[in-house]
C-alpha cells in the first residue's frame, strides 16, 4: 500500500489495528507530509521493528515527473505520470513580494494585503467527464478518478520540489482544487486529500486557504458542507439557463435556481461569508452588459464575489477572449450593483499552465473528441447573445 493514500483517520485505524498507539499515526503523518519523507529508515523516533514492518509491506511513493517547466512570471507546471496511460498537471502560482524574490521568483501580483502567497492548483481526475465547451480538460475526455495518494501526492511533490522560504516557511500557502477534473465528482478521494491539507500534523492549511472549485454538482455541494466545508468557488459562466446549458452542460441536471439555493445553504458552513463565482469572459457569448445585469438579479440573495476569468485559448477552441475594455465595463456593472468583482490575472500562459489549458496526457475512455460538434455553432444556437 502507498501510505500517501491514508488520511489521518485511516492511518490511525491502520496503526491501532496493528496494536500500535494512535500517536504513531501522528508521527507517521509528520514524517510523510511535514518532512516529505519517503524512506522509513529516517523515522528515528519510531521503533525499528515497526519501521521494518512498514518498509516490508508498504511504500511512500509520490508521482513520477514527466516534465517540469517554469514560465516567465514564475508559474511552474509539472506533468505527473499517474499510470501507464495517464499524466496529470499541477501548477504552482507565486504572487506577492519579499519571499518570492528571495526564492528567485519573478512576481507580478500580490494578495489583498500585498503579502507573498503561493498557490498550488491541484487536479482531481484524469480528464473530465463534464464537457464544458470552453475547457481543454473537458475537451480531451475522461479516463478515471485520481486516488487520494495521487491528489495529495501533487502537494507532497510540489513542496519537496520547491523547498522552503529563507525563514523556513513553506512556499505553498494556498491550495485550489482547480486543476484537471471536477473535484466533487471524485468526492471521497478529494475530501480525504483535503483533510490532509488541513491536518496540523500534515500541511496545516486553514479552511480559508483551501478552495474547491465546482461546476455545480448540487447534492455534492451539500455533502461537502456537512463533511469538510472549505472555501467554495462555483463556475457560473452564464446568467441564464439557456446559455449555461450550452457552456456548462451539467446545468441541464442542476439548473441555476437549484445552484443558487445550494450556494446559499453552503454559506452557513463556509469558512468565509461568501461564495466566489467564477465567470469566464467569452467574446460575444456571455460578456454583454445585459449579461452583467442579469447576473446581479440572479445573485441578489447570495452573498458572493465575482472573479472574472479572461478566456485562455487552447488549440481546438473557437472561442475568443473578451477585449479588456469589455471586461472592465462588465466588472463596473457588477461593482455598481454592489458586488465585489475582480479580474483574474492570466498566469503561466507561455507554458500552457493558465486556467482551462491543462490537458495532461489522458487516454479518453469516452471517445468524446470523435463525437464532438463544433463549439461555436453550439454557443450561438443556445441563445448566447
Ligand atoms: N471542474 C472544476 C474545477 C476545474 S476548472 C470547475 O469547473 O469549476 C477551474 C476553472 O477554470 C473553472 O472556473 C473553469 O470554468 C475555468 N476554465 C476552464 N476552461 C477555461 C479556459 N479555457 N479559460 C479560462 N478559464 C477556464
Ligand atoms: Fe470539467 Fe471544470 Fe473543465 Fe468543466 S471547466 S470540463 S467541469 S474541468
Amino acid at each position: 500500500m502507498n501510505l500517501l493514500d491514508l488520511d489521518a483517520a485511516a492511518l490511525e485505524r491502520y496503526c491501532t489495528g496493528l496494536g500500535e498507539k494512535p500517536f504513531r499515526a501522528r508521527q507517521l503523518l509528520r514524517w510523510i507530509h511535514q518532512r516529505g519523507a519517503s524512506d522509513f529508515g529516517v523515522m528515528t523516533d519510531i521503533a525499528k521493528v515497526f519501521r521494518d514492518r512498514l518498509a516490508a509491506e508498504h511504500l511512500i511513493a509520490g508521482p513520477d515527473v514527466v516534465s517540469d517547466s517554469t514560465a516567465s512570471d514564475g508559474t511552474r507546471k509539472w506533468l505527473l505520470r499517474v499510470d501507464a496511460a495517464n499524466a496529470i498537471e499541477t501548477v504552482f502560482i507565486p504572487e506577492g513580494d519579499v519571499a518570492a524574490r528571495a526564492a528567485g521568483i519573478v512576481i507580478d501580483d500580490e494578495d489583498d494585503e500585498g503579502r507573498y502567497r503561493g498557490t498550488l492548483c491541484v487536479s482531481s481526475q484524469a480528464g473530465c467527464a463534464l464537457e464544458c465547451s470552453f475547457c481543454s480538460t473537458g475537451y480531451q475526455g475522461f479516463n478515471r478518478n485520481l486516488s487520494t495518494a495521487e491528489i495529495i501526492g501533487q502537494l507532497w511533490h510540489a513542496n519537496a520540489a520547491l523547498g522552503r522560504q529563507p525563514g523556513g516557511e513553506r512556499l505553498i500557502t494556498n491550495v485550489v482544487m482547480m486543476g484537471m477534473g471536477e473535484p466533487l465528482a471524485n468526492f471521497d478521494a478529494v475530501v480525504s486529500a483535503m483533510s490532509l491539507m488541513l491536518d496540523d500534523n500534515a500541511y496545516g492549511l486553514s479552511r480559508r486557504r483551501v478552495t474547491l472549485s465546482t461546476s455545480g454538482l448540487v447534492p455534492q455541494m451539500d455533502r461537502l458542507a456537512q463533511t469538510l466545508p472549505v472555501a467554495l468557488a462555483v463556475s457560473l459562466h452564464a446568467p441564464t439557463d439557456a446559455l449555461r446549458d450550452v457552456l456548462v452542460p451539467i446545468n441541464r441536471k442542476y439548473p441555476l435556481a437549484e445552484l443558487m439555493a445550494a450556494c446559499r445553504r453552503y454559506i452557513d458552513y463556509a469558512p468565509r461569508d461568501f461564495v466566489t463565482f467564477e465567470y469566464i469572459m467569452l467574446d460575444g457569448v456571455n460578456d454583454s452588459l445585459d449579461h452583467a445585469r442579469q447576473l446581479l438579479a440572479l445573485t441578489r440573495d447570495v452573498p458572493c464575489k465575482f472573479n472574472l476569468i479572461p478566456f485562455n485559448p487552447f488549440p481546438q477552441s473557437d472561442y475568443r477572449r473578451s477585449p479588456a475594455e469589455r471586461v472592465r465595463a462588465f466588472a463596473r456593472v457588477l461593482i455598481d450593483g454592489g458586488r465585489v468583482a475582480t479580474t483574474r490575472k492570466t498566469r503561466g500562459d507561455d507554458i500552457d499552465a493558465a486556467c482551462g489549458q491543462l490537458a495532461g496526457q489522458v487516454t479518453d475512455k469516452t471517445r468524446r473528441a470523435s463525437k464532438r460538434i463544433p463549439i461555436v455553432a453550439d454557443a450561438s444556437s443556445g441563445g448566447a447573445q
